[in-house]
């Protein structure tokens, strides 16, 4: 790394400036607070290779190059915390780490890449058979594999990413800016709220149709939604699996539903090759422009965020906040959107209608009540997956009309915002363009789409974060 010994003119000042800021560009994206007021610094010379270290004893896990020692090449059972190497003091925060790498290489996976992260398919052994000869015919063939695969021993075992929720992302950010109150002696951090209204959170419910069962059972799908007042995505297949007719996509747009693409032909193969891949992302771009379709998810969650930005999507939603059940491992640990390049990557936090019922034959709504229950405390998007092809039936279809009841339930009582995944691509757009700026002795916000922004504040009780919105008073919960 250069070291710039004097600043000589105002380009090389700027561009200090931008050297200073960019380890922390990350949090500030995040958090859309002014910049001037968190200012870090790396200490030492970071190790050769990024390697596992913690942060805290919250349980946040980091993937990074690390000067204060070497960090793990796999995830142990304890993981060294970087904590103690931190300092705080005069506004900035010196730190032995940067952490907007440790941040991108959680949410891109990049930690998948470590010698103890390579993705191992599921262990063979006890085959989960029951319920899955009643379903068979109505899954794809990488489903049934998947399924033939899948062992149930151990699976929720893992350090890391955690089960059933990953916050690693925002407890690396919720340290920062405790760090940054305490370094700076501030009361409180002024930042623009994560959702329009002083929303708790959000939430979207999205439909990916695999066959032709599911494709035909569309309308009536939508008129379970429309019973709770909850309009939902639809992924479609383009090529191979069904046909799709102007007049499908017409009903559901019409109806005031979402029509995305859901991969090129859902043969499992997209990421298998480069080549093959610039191919067809050429046609998937093709149908997203007939579609008029704005967002995308590719087959069985798989993915690659290096070869994202080939694919001209606003908004992608193939990436699982935790993938333990899912073919491809890994995870991208946080509950918030993100940007991937131009893409905003708005993750999977809740487990799949799949998974719940005929991995773990569970039909009860505990765990989809535990995620939510996390997710609202932490401010996030709670984002769900339910098949068409697999709710046909009366037990399941119940389930899910549970899950709805709970949504619109929180939507009182809770301040849940439940809307469509453009919508909450035009949101957060639009907040991150947004800035926050000093106005008389208070705040202002500045950008389009201000009126439904509202300014928020972090601070420390008992050395807890907690966030308040501005004309609310009252606390909305800790981070
Ligand atoms: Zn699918």
């Amino acid at each position: 790394m250069a070291v710039v010994h004097e600043i000589e003119s105002d380009d090389m000042r700027a561009q200090l400036e931008f050297t200073l800021s960019d380890i922390s560009r990350t949090v500030i994206d995040h958090f859309k607070c002014p910049e001037d007021l968190m200012r870090m610094e790396v200490t030492g010379d970071l190790s050769e290779k990024p390697g596992f270290f913690q942060f805290g004893d919250s349980g946040a896990t980091c993937y990074a190059r690390c000067s204060a020692f070497r960090p793990a090449a796999r995830i142990v059972e304890d993981l060294r915390d970087v904590s103690h190497h931190i300092q705080a003091e005069g506004g900035i925060i010196n730190v032995p780490f940067d952490p907007s790498e440790a941040i991108e290489a959680i949410r891109c996976e990049r930690y998948m890449r470590s010698e103890g992260g390579a993705a191992k398919s599921f262990s063979s052994g006890r085959i989960a058979r029951t319920g899955y000869y009643a379903i068979r015919r109505f899954l794809p063939v990488s489903a049934r594999r998947h399924l033939q695969r899948f062992s149930l021993r151990d699976w929720n075992k893992r350090a890391f990413p955690r089960w059933p929720l990953d916050t690693s992302v925002e407890q690396i950010m919720g340290n920062l800016v405790k760090l940054t109150l305490k370094s700076r002696g501030l009361d409180r951090l002024p930042f623009i709220w994560f959702w329009p209204d002083g929303a708790t959170a959000a939430a979207m419910v999205t439909h990916d149709v695999e066959t032709v069962y599911g494709r035909d059972f569309c309308p009536q799908l939508m008129d379970i939604d429309d019973h709770y007042d909850i309009k939902t995505s639809f992924q479609v297949v383009p090529e191979g699996r069904y046909a799709v007719p102007e007049s499908y996509l017409e009903e559901i747009r019409r109806r005031g539903f979402e029509v995305n693409i859901h991969d090129l032909n859902h043969d499992s193969q997209l990421f298998k090759d480069f080549a093959e891949f610039q191919r067809r992302a050429k046609a998937i771009n093709q149908y997203g422009v007939s579609f008029k379709a704005r967002g995308f998810r590719s087959a069985v969650l798989y993915r690659n965020p290096d070869w994202l930005n080939l694919l001209h999507f606003e908004y992608d939603m193939s990436m699982p906040n935790v993938a333990h059940l899912d073919p491809q491992r890994g995870g991208c640990c946080t509950v918030f959107p993100y940007f991937i390049g131009d893409v905003l990557e708005i993750p999977l936090t809740a487990i799949q209608d799949y998974s719940l019922l005929y991995l773990l034959r569970d039909y009860s709504l505990g765990l989809w009540k535990t995620q939510i229950a996390m997710i609202l405390d932490r401010h996030g998007v709670i984002s769900f997956i339910i098949h068409p092809d697999y709710i046909t039936k009366k037990r399941e279809q119940r389930v899910y009309q549970d899950l709805l009841e709970h949504l619109s339930e929180l939507r009182k009582t809770a301040g849940l915002w439940v809307t469509l995944p453009g919508d909450v691509n035009d949101w957060w757009r639009q907040r991150s363009r947004m800035r926050l700026v000093e106005s008389g002795d208070g705040w202002e916000i500045l950008g389009e789409g201000r009126e439904r922004a509202r300014i928020a504040f972090a601070s420390l009780e008992d050395d807890e974060l907690v966030y308040r919105i501005a004309d609310r008073g009252a606390a909305v919960a800790s981070a």
